[in-house]
């Protein structure tokens, strides 16, 4: 960044967005960044005016950086906003996730509501699973989407990024898995009933973008990695790895297969209602009381164990 100046104010700056071609310094950093998102979320409609805006915050840089943004929206498209975040269970990761998005919905003055999935009778550590984060995402999808129906939200917000969809859409034009591709959708109206759509404002930024964003605005956010997180996760390495050489391509690529699944219109399949506890599902059990039924099968093993040992013990 030697010699080079603010696009906007012309003193020095400190960082470069690539695709834009446009140098920044820190103060005028955050107006830029929260432009560009007002102009997916206006270009692609994925609010509009008046919504009741459930906003998914996990306390990473990503949901941080989607809470502040949609509040700089909420007066311009007159939004009513509150924050959910669900409490895992993951020991010490999930407290410190916890006590971020406190102290962030202090500072945007947004209301919270925090949901412990203990109180639904589970953790993820309890989940004995070898993919422990599909488990996580369908605990996770079930939690907001419940809250939101029963608080009458029109729209839930998640914060994923631009590198997430194009490691997703690469994936899924790999595996020639179409049907997964056309999900890919940056407003994904509820398609049954007790569905609720699902908007995600930030599928034209980054993580970089995010976390320049989060630094210079000074919010409070976790950099900590979730313990069951993936040592790396290749195909966002490729798709960063194009980008380096490309500028622009991740937003070209996910803008392009929006408008393929767009193009395309939703396939859906036959719904059916959970008969535990009468969430979508689909088969006659939902995958989180599958979940549930799961942990509570492996912690009566578990007990079991204990019992026998403690029978040899005496
Ligand atoms: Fe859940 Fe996996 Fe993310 Fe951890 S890394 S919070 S287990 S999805
Ligand atoms: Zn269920």
């Amino acid at each position: 960044m030697k010699d080079a100046k603010c696009k906007k104010c012309g003193k020095p700056a400190v960082v470069k967005f690539r695709t834009y071609r446009i140098s920044l310094c820190e103060a005028c950093l955050p107006a830029f960044y929260e432009s560009l998102v007002e102009r997916s979320v206006k270009r692609h409609r994925i609010l509009r005016e008046n919504e009741r805006v459930l906003v998914a915050v996990s306390g990473g840089k990503d949901s941080v950086a989607l809470a502040s943004t949609l509040k700089n929206l909420a007066s311009k498209l007159n939004l009513s906003l509150e924050i959910i975040h669900i409490n895992l269970g993951i020991g010490e990761y999930s407290e410190k996730s916890e006590e971020v998005v406190r102290k962030l919905a202090e500072m945007l003055e947004i209301p919270l509501q925090v949901e412990h999935l203990s109180d639904f009778g589970f953790t993820i550590p309890a989940v004995r699973m070898r993919k422990v984060c599909s488990a996580c995402g369908t605990a996770k999808r079930y939690l907001m989407n419940r809250y939101a129906r029963l608080h009458r939200f029109d729209v839930v917000a998640t914060g994923h990024t631009c590198d997430d969809f194009a490691a997703f859409a690469l994936k899924n034009i790999a595996g020639g898995n179409l049907e997964w591709l056309l999900k890919f959708q940056p407003r994904a109206e509820g398609f049954a009933e007790g569905v609720v759509t699902k908007v995600r404002p930030l599928f034209e930024r980054t993580e970089e973008e995010n976390l320049l964003y989060v630094k210079a605005k000074k919010l409070p956010f976790l950099a900590d990695k979730c313990p069951f997180s993936p040592p790396k996760d290749e195909w966002k390495e490729i798709v960063r790895e194009i980008e380096r050489k490309k500028a622009g391509f991740m937003r070209n690529f996910v803008r392009g297969i929006a408008k393929i699944a767009a193009a395309s219109g939703e396939s859906v399949a036959s719904v059916k209602y959970c008969k535990i506890c009468g969430e979508i599902a689909s088969s006659d059990v939902c995958a989180f009381c599958k979940l549930r039924l799961r942990s509570v099968v492996a912690e009566s093993e578990n007990e079991m164990q204990r019992q026998t040992k403690r029978k040899h013990a005496t």
